[in-house]
């Protein structure tokens, strides 16, 4: 399939060295428009939104950030750690949005499972659908936040009753 060649330079933005080091793409062979479209259908079998998602994961780094590199407890038995690395990512998408360079962990104290995020991935998973490439080390994969967090589906939107 030819590419836009908007699309190219986003593909070469999620490449390593140029927003950052590692890039979000990984060791991925799919292409962009394959890893979205997986991970939709992969949030929809978990009766999950990308919306309901990124809205968990950012409450969780606002609950995290007044610990800051401290963990702070949510729930029966986990915790979360937000680390703040004092700098700014710019979205490699090309929408202008920039992001603070933070880092989230959640840890299941009784397993020592842990999932991790930054905040520049609740904006792509918010605004792109975009969890990043298998083998990318912030790669956010659906699934396993789920088994975590337990998220809630989004309510139906509400019939107007007049
Ligand atoms: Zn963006």
């Amino acid at each position: 399939m030819k590419q836009s060649p908007e699309q190219r330079e986003i593909e070469e933005n999620l490449g390593p060295g140029a927003f950052s080091a590692d890039g979000f793409l990984g060791s991925d062979p799919r292409s962009l428009a394959d890893i979205i479209r997986d991970d939709q259908a992969l949030v929809k079998s978990l009766g999950l939104t990308h919306q309901a998602i990124a809205r968990q994961l950012g409450a969780l780094i606002r609950l995290g950030l007044p610990g800051l590199g401290t963990p702070v407890p949510y729930g029966d038995h986990l915790e979360v750690i937000v680390m703040d690395y004092r700098g700014i990512i710019p979205c490699p998408f090309r929408d202008n949005v920039r992001e603070e360079k933070r880092l989230t962990v959640c840890r299941d104290r009784l397993t020592g499972d842990a999932i991790r995020w930054t905040d520049l991935n609740v904006h792509m998973i918010a605004a792109h659908g975009f969890y990043e490439g298998r083998g990318s080390p912030f790669r956010v994969d659906p699934a396993e936040v789920q088994a975590m967090l337990g998220i809630q589906p989004d309510p139906e939107p509400e019939k107007t009753e007049s």
